[in-house]
């Protein structure tokens, strides 16, 4: 590993977030090269006593990162596409509902009345009362 391929790995090598192979290599440059353990012991030096002095993400990197994850967000909150049985079955379903009420609505408004008004109009069509009172006593025992 050259000096400008182990610079970008020693934050890794320091988090231990590398392979196991790239750290070995990292370790063997360290202990050859003194400019790169140089710069090794001041980036320790910076992460463990000026946190807020480290190099920030770039203004291009921010870009990238809140791009995506506003794709990511607005993949999540797209409704899902119909499937191609849902339309039609949506469709059939709501003719279904509409004619039944429309039957419904028909059968009620030609039926026969029921019980209880047929009686009323045969009563009032014999014009005697609806409700005969009972005017006798029923007889003991
Ligand atoms: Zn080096």
């Amino acid at each position: 590993m050259s000096c400008e391929t182990i610079e970008p790995e020693l934050i890794g090598y320091q988090f231990a977030t590398l392979s196991p192979e790239v750290r070995v290599r990292v370790e063997a440059h360290l202990a050859a090269c003194p400019a790169c353990l140089q710069s090794y012991f001041a980036l320790k030096r910076a992460l463990e006593t000026e946190p807020d002095a480290l190099p920030r993400p770039s203004s291009a990197a921010r870009a990238r990162l809140r791009s995506a994850v506003a794709t990511q967000i607005a993949q999540r909150n797209a409704p899902a596409p119909w499937r191609w049985w849902e339309r039609p079955f949506a469709f059939t379903t709501a003719a279904a509902v509409a004619f039944s009420a429309m039957v419904g609505t028909f059968t009620i408004a030609t039926a026969e009345p029921s019980a209880p008004l047929s009686i009323a109009r045969r009563a009032a069509a014999a014009d005697r009362p609806l409700l005969a009172l009972r005017t006798t006593k029923p007889a003991p025992g």
